[in-house]
């Protein structure tokens, strides 16, 4: 029997599900390659080198590290973060992105609207978007939470072009949060569970995420809560 050397990969007959993998290794010639190039970071390196994810796009109010600032604000939840960064990217996995990319059949809007499916339209101009937009737009304003009166779909990507420097813009940015994931949700049960949520559970979901963070807020320091959110227990944000 002869010695096998463990400092290089050995076995490239994987199950079928693992092909893709396999075809990867040898086409960046790693199925040769010794220990050191299998670090974890170089991997990744070539991964993102294939990837076509566009950079920050140029805005024409808002600068670019702002905007980054922005995504990364502490008034987002983790989940926000995450969807508002994909959003800025362009990297939201819709329709579009998920076409290009040989994953997905199609690349139009699950709604049904007939329109590409990309970041831009899931969040603001589908018609579900729209009307989602204009549910709770107007209901949060007289919750004397949302004082924006222009929503335009560079603020709900960029976030404030001066950065969150007010309570009310920290307000306005988490509440914009919020709605872009709840879309974002939305879009997700209807490509994958293919039913609709009806605006009751809607609703439902939007009042509990804003009173996620206000329970959080209210404990900590009532005072402080009372004044950012505008009213004086959590249990009044309603929709
Ligand atoms: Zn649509």
């Amino acid at each position: 029997m002869g010695t096998i050397d463990h400092t290089v990969p050995y076995s490239w007959d994987p199950p079928k599900v693992y092909k893709a993998i396999r075809d990867f290794a040898f086409g960046l010639g790693l199925s040769t390659a010794g220990l050191a190039s299998w670090k974890y970071k170089d991997i990744m390196g070539h991964i993102r080198s294939k990837d076509t994810v566009a950079p920050l796009r140029a805005s024409s109010t808002v600068a670019p590290q702002q905007v980054w600032l922005n995504v990364n604000h502490h008034c987002l939840t983790n989940r926000q973060k995450d969807i508002s960064w994909m959003a800025v990217h362009g990297c939201l996995p819709t329709g579009e992105f998920m076409y290009r990319r040989h994953i997905a059949l199609t690349v139009s809007c699950p709604h049904g609207c007939k329109a590409v499916e990309n970041t831009y339209h899931v969040l603001a101009k589908c018609s579900v978007a729209r009307r989602v937009w204009a549910l709770f737009v107007p209901s949060v304003s007289h919750n004397r939470l949302l004082t924006l009166p222009r929503l335009t779909t560079e603020n709900v990507l960029n976030g404030p072009p001066g950065g969150c420097t007010t309570t009310e813009l920290r307000q306005q940015w988490r509440i914009i949060g919020v709605v872009k994931q709840v879309l974002w949700e939305m879009r997700n049960i209807k490509v994958f569970n293919r039913s609709t949520v009806v605006p009751t559970t809607l609703r439902r979901r939007i009042t509990i995420l804003l009173r996620d963070r206000a329970i959080t807020n209210f404990h900590k320091d009532p005072v402080t809560a009372i004044a950012a959110w505008g009213v004086t227990r959590w249990k009044d944000i309603n929709l």
